[in-house]
């Protein structure tokens, strides 16, 4: 079986990743994509479930996951640690299914530079104004936090040019069809498709 794809969406906070994810997950619920869930040492916002939104754990435990080497990728994010599990994506890539990270320019250089097949995709926001707005009316952070994370975005996006793919989410359905293109370009790659068509191939190169 041909291993799933790995897919990086990173973008400022608020430019809306964490909504497209979600709704291409929706879209497509054949069992053939997942998002990867994140450690955190940032405290749930209210609704946010520990083992669906992210693994909440405090700033010891986090640690000692480092220590154990149990990342992927890790960073430190507006002062709270976030990190990817090396298990959970490895075993989901082997089953063949795609796997979506949501996570900042900082673990995607590193997992780039491990896994260079990664398709790293930036969602840029369609100007700076609308960026408050969405932080603003997801109504979750404090004003001091929405101030620091406007401030953050500016580093975020000066990064947007080591990335694969840029998506301007600006109308939110058609964001979705860029990813979904996105997605089908990685599916049809010469290599994957070697594996899932082997039986194919081997008919069409017989000797007659
Ligand atoms: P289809 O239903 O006629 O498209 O049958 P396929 O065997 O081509 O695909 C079955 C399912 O697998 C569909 O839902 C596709 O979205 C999904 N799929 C196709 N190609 C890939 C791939 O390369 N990787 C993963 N993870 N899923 C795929
Ligand atoms: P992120 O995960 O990047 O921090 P979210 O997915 O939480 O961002 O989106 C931030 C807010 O913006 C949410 O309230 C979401 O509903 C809204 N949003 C996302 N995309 C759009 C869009 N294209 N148009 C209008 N609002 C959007
Ligand atoms: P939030 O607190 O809004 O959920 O996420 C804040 C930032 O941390 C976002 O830029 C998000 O992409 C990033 N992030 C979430 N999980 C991870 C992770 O596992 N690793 C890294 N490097 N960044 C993450």
């Amino acid at each position: 079986m041909a291993p799933g794809n790995l897919f990086i969406l990173a973008a400022p906070s608020g430019a809306g990743k964490s909504s497209l994810i979600k709704a291409l997950l929706d879209k497509h619920q054949d069992g053939s994509m997942q998002v990867s869930v994140s450690h955190t040492t940032r405290k749930p916002r209210p609704g946010e479930q520990d083992g669906v939104h992210y693994h909440f754990v405090d700033h010891n435990e986090f640690k000692e996951l480092i220590g154990e080497d149990a990342f992927f990728e890790w960073a430190e994010v507006f002062g709270n640690y976030y990190g990817t599990s090396k298990q959970a994506i490895a075993r989901t890539l082997e089953q063949g299914i795609d796997v979506f990270l949501d996570i900042d320019w900082q673990g995607a250089r590193q997992i780039k530079q491990q896994m260079p097949d990664t398709a790293t995709i930036f969602i840029a926001p369609p100007s700076r104004q609308e960026l408050l707005r969405r932080l603003r009316g997801r109504g979750q952070d404090s004003e001091e936090v929405i101030a620091q994370r406007m401030d953050k975005a500016r580093s975020e996006i000066s990064h947007y040019q080591e990335f694969d793919f840029v998506v301007v989410n600006d109308d939110f359905d058609d964001a979705l069809a860029d990813i979904e293109s996105i997605v089908t370009s990685q599916r049809l790659r010469q290599p994957r498709q070697a594996i899932r068509h082997a039986g194919l191939f081997g008919d069409l190169l017989k000797e007659e």
